[in-house]
């Protein structure tokens, strides 16, 4: 199903595809965007609540593929309590990683992020893998229309 990706890593995904963490609507978010990858047909709506610089809680809802979904999930995970400034910094290293493959040179490691180290190899999954953290780009920088990974 994902080749290459390690055994570690490949059931860390399925865990957050088969039980997606903090999925749903959020009432109260001030801050939403939405995504949509063409290539795969991968869709996320993010709704976050950000207080004092602070991502206090953030939920997603949409469909998608695999790797979209539990990307979506881990996010969600990673991310709540961490100030705007610290999350967009991890999508520029998330990015990086899925892009080139390369973990961070100097940074904290990426822990469960980093289960899309090998994402790399499968350009056409990269965009799976990324449509959730450029919606939260979106969200946080307060953009309104749709973010589109083509
Ligand atoms: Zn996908």
């Amino acid at each position: 199903m994902l080749p290459g990706l390690e055994d570690l890593y490949q059931e860390l995904i399925l865990d957050h595809y088969r039980g997606p963490r903090n999925r749903g609507a959020l009432v109260s978010a001030n801050r939403r965007a939405e995504g949509h990858n063409p290539l795969c047909g991968d869709r996320v709506t993010l709704q976050l609540i950000v207080e004092d610089d602070t991502i206090r809680d953030l939920r997603f809802e949409g469909a998608g593929c695999a790797i979209s979904t539990a990307s979506a999930s881990i996010m969600t995970e990673v991310l709540k309590g961490r100030t705007v400034s610290d999350a967009l910094q991890l999508f520029t290293q998330f990015h990086r990683m899925a892009t080139t493959g390369e973990p961070p040179a100097g940074q904290a490691p990426m822990g469960k992020l980093s289960a899309f180290s090998g994402i790399s190899r499968y350009p056409a999954r990269v965009k799976c893998a990324t449509l959730a953290w450029h919606t939260l780009d979106a969200a946080l920088r307060g953009q309104t229309t749709p973010v589109s990974t083509e």
